[in-house]
């Protein structure tokens, strides 16, 4: 039986990006059936917002969705239609790894970690005031019951991936009410998986280290905001936004999409890297149970990547995006 994946070509690159990877993920031979459906600053003249509502329906019906960067209009609205995107869903787990890709140049061999950052909560709730003329202030919300099911999420994919590892980051030093209940939270979690080992690590501590030897992390489990700039820090370990894919997930639903935005200086010119989207698509077959299909795409990647002859501008050659999609689909098949 086929899959049925809302697909959501976004705005800027976005179009171009999930073309080439739908075109790849349809060379694997993986059963599956698109919606397309629209979303972002595009569709604002037609439907009044960025995420209209038959867009979270097609989503919540399919539970599995690909979706390019959407733009965040200036003075819309929303914070960020992304994290709208999110709470709506409740997608509670951004999941982002970071690997070394043969022939990406980087200071680092070896790279193999997973970011798994919570996504519903501290200052990223929102919820933000003026205090006065000339002060402001911004309110970090963390709950047992956020910070457990992340926890028990990281976990449970150090399990399935066959992880050794999952390190809970923290400033619990300084924080010592909202960060220290994540933490006992973690701790609590950890003692139900003996056969993985555990260790805590400071936010900046985990920065030093993780630009000194990565090789040494595994899964990494974190708040919001702290994991949202190591997983940009992970990224850049490993070849940089190009190549950096990423999932929000929940429990009734799940979004691929690269961790780049719409890069809109370079939309509509067929250049920019489609790897990111691509491997967010092997994400997304692996969570469809589709590990054949997904290991599938993921051999064509690297084959494309160690030959080196069709790479885009950022990877240093000078291929189009849908020239390297063609490239890898030409691999798998
Ligand atoms: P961006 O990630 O879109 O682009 C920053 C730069 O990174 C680009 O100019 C380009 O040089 C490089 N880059 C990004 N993707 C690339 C690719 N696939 N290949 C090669 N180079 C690539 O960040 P931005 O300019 O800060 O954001 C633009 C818009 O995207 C904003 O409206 C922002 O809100 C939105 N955004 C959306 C998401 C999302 O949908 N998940 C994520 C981040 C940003």
């Amino acid at each position: 039986m086929a899959h049925r994946v809302t697909l959501i070509p976004g705005d800027g690159i976005g179009p171009e990006i999930t073309a080439a990877a739908r075109l790849v993920l349809e060379a694997s031979g993986a059963p599956l059936e698109w919606e397309v459906v629209e979303a972002g600053e595009k569709v604002i003249p037609e439907f009044g917002t960025p995420l209209p509502p038959h867009v979270l329906e097609s989503i919540r019906r399919n539970r599995v969705a690909l979706k390019g960067p959407l733009t965040t209009p200036i003075g819309h609205g929303f914070r960020s239609v992304n994290v709208a995107l999110r709470q709506e869903l409740d997608l509670y787990a951004c999941v982002r790894p970071a690997q070394t890709l043969p022939g990406i140049k980087t200071r680092y061999e070896h790279v193999d970690l997973i970011v798994v950052r919570e996504n519903t909560e501290d200052l990223y709730a929102g919820i933000e005031h003026k205090v006065g003329k000339d002060a402001a202030e911004s309110i970090k919300i963390v709950t047992r019951e956020a910070s457990t099911r992340i926890v028990r999420f990281a976990f449970e994919l150090a399990r399935r991936e066959k992880r050794k590892k999952v390190t809970a980051v923290h400033k619990a030093n300084i924080m010592k009410f909202t960060d220290g209940l994540f933490l006992a939270c973690a701790r609590e979690v950890a003692a139900a998986y003996p056969d993985i080992a555990f260790e805590e690590m400071i936010v900046d501590a985990m920065c030093m280290k993780l630009v000194q030897a990565p090789e040494n992390y595994d899964v990494i489990v974190t708040l919001n905001l702290y994991g949202d700039i190591i997983s940009d820090l992970a990224a850049g370990l490993v070849g940089g936004l190009g190549v950096a894919p990423g999932a929000n997930i929940g429990d009734a639903a799940a979004v691929f999409e690269p961790v780049h935005g719409s890069a809109p200086k370079h939309a509509g010119q067929d250049k920019v890297n489609p790897l990111a989207t691509i491997l967010s698509g092997v994400m997304l077959l692996k969570h469809l149970g589709l590990n054949e299909a997904a290991e599938r795409v993921f051999k064509g990647v690297t084959a494309v990547l160690r030959e080196g002859k069709v790479l885009t501008y950022d990877l240093g050659g000078n291929a189009r995006t849908s020239e390297m999609a063609a490239a890898i689909a030409a691999q798998i098949a």
